[in-house]
């Protein structure tokens, strides 16, 4: 039977970015916290992290999670199957800008883990589903480090201007509460606490 660890140990060798060990160790407490009935994750890759949230769920809860590249899907749902995880994962296959707005959730949880410049764009479509009290947590924030720089000619500055422009509206958003932790990529933790 295939483990979650052989998962972990092939996403590292093939570059596959998956959530880095601290920074699960928050989201774990989160989760446990919360046991949430329903979690989007925008960013499946191969399945990992959705297959580490998923058992923290309440009981008949699930995970709707997207990812549009089309081997990693299949990588994903092969690992899903073997993990025995099909009634509680559900992989929605396409790019997120366009599955977004034909869900309506409502989520306890959005997990924010795809294309780092279309940040801002998540953040809208997560709150409109968000439960209040439902949590926004968002991975990679800092980008290794470029978003809190003053450098902006890196060749990935869609990214990094994204990735700003994200922070400020959280910050400027008066019904979210908001932290950031410096664990891993950087890591936010959003609570909804008014519509
Ligand atoms: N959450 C995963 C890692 C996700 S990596 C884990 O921790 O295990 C980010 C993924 O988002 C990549 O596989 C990429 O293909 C996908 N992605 C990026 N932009 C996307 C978009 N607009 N729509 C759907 N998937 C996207
Ligand atoms: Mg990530």
């Amino acid at each position: 039977m295939k483990e979650i660890e052989q998962i972990k140990k092939y996403a590292l060798e093939n570059h596959i970015p998956i959530i880095m060990d601290d920074t699960l160790f928050e989201v774990n407490k989160i989760l446990d916290e919360i046991k949430p009935q329903k979690i989007l994750e925008i960013g499946t890759a191969i399945g990992y992290s959705a297959i580490r949230f998923s058992k923290y769920l309440a009981q008949d809860g699930i995970i709707d999670t997207i990812e549009r590249d089309e081997e990693r899907i299949q990588q994903a749902i092969q690992n899903i199957r073997d993990l025995k995880l099909e009634d509680k994962i559900n992989i929605l296959q396409g790019d997120a800008l366009e599955i977004l707005p034909t869900l309506t959730g409502p989520y306890d949880v959005v997990f924010i883990d795809a294309a780092k410049g279309k940040y801002p764009i998540f953040l809208q479509e997560a709150l409109r589903m968000l439960k209040i009290n439902g949590i926004i947590i968002a991975d990679n924030i800092l980008y290794k480090g470029y978003v809190m720089s003053d450098y902006n000619k890196h060749k990935q500055r869609t990214a990094v201007r994204g990735l700003r422009q994200f922070l400020k509206d959280l910050e400027e958003n008066p019904n979210l509460e908001t932290k950031l932790l410096e664990v891993g990529d950087g890591l936010v933790i959003s609570k909804k606490i008014a519509e």
